[in-house]
């Protein structure tokens, strides 16, 4: 079984019903362990995925406030070649990108062929934030999930692997994490009122995530859950889906790079010949 949850198309999502202090049995230092020999193997299939250069990768986090969307990054980013990799981080949108439709901001920042991206927030803010907070008319945020199932299918149909994680973390977790972040001075400049603010509209938060989840998981496009109140786990979990995810791939990108290399090396045994 794999760490993290696939969420079945066209599903209802009761997060209730999942435990996001699972660990599958390791303990930290077999998790590490783990995540070592994992993440080296997803390190050869993304240089794989660079070099041949004819898939985007697009990786969207999700979760809510502390729930380790930064060390999530932080931590797959060893595994991953720099020149091809970057992060596309989604704020509050700014007076240009209000003025605009919501997928405007997002699609300049899917990946190209060969590309990673990965989404710290992203288009889905727009039926969690923006659902919780009555920021438009819900008839406005309810036409959105098909919207972006659109959007997503048409990303794939160009080639795209798109891989979703939401980092579910409990309450409990999340009111440990923000006060250890106001008793250690070195992480307080992490703190925001707001995240306690946000902490009272949990259960608001719960459902639109369930929504999201359960209504924007395709086939094409699927969302896993990754249980995440351990971060040893949560981080395995991802370098998991993502290594499945590439692997049915690695056949196809090799084949590409032979025939490359071989019409390299038949270029220059013609040119050495005619000299
Ligand atoms: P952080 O991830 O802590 O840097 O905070 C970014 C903030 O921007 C979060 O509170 C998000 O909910 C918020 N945000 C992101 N996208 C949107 C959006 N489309 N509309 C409103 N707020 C957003
Ligand atoms: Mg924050």
């Amino acid at each position: 079984m794999p760490y993290s949850k696939l969420v079945k198309p066209d599903s209802k999502v009761m997060l209730k019903e999942i435990n996001p202090s699972k660990t599958d049995g390791l303990d930290k230092a077999a998790a590490e362990e783990k995540l070592v020999k994992l993440g080296e193997k997803l390190r050869e299939l993304q240089e794989l995925h660079f070099a041949a250069g004819e898939n985007p990768l697009l990786l969207v986090l999700q979760g809510c406030d502390t729930s380790g969307k930064d060390g999530t990054i932080r931590n797959i980013m060893k595994f991953m070649n720099p020149q091809s990799t970057r992060v596309a981080s989604f704020k509050v949108p700014t007076p240009i990108e209000a003025a605009h439709d919501f997928l405007w901001r997002t699609h300049q920042q899917t990946p190209g062929k060969g590309e990673t991206v990965i989404f710290n927030r992203s288009h889905y803010e727009d039926v969690l934030i923006v659902r919780v907070h009555d920021l438009v008319e819900k008839d406005v945020w309810q036409k959105r999930y098909e919207t972006i199932n659109e959007f997503e299918e048409s990303l794939v149909e160009s080639g795209t692997i798109v891989l979703k994680f939401y980092l579910y973390i409990s309450k409990d977790e999340q009111e440990k994490r923000l006060l250890a972040r106001q008793q250690d001075p070195r992480k307080a400049w992490k703190l925001n009122v707001g995240d306690w603010k946000e902490r009272e509209l949990w259960k608001d938060y719960i459902e639109a995530y369930e929504d999201a989840l359960g209504k924007c998981s395709t086939k094409k496009a699927p969302w896993h859950i990754v249980p995440a109140n351990e971060k040893w786990f949560r981080d395995l979990a991802v370098v998991e889906t993502i290594h499945d995810a590439l692997k049915p791939y690695e056949e196809s990108w090799r084949a590409k790079l032979e025939a490359i290399g071989a019409k390299a090396l038949a270029d220059i045994a013609a040119y050495e010949k005619g000299r």
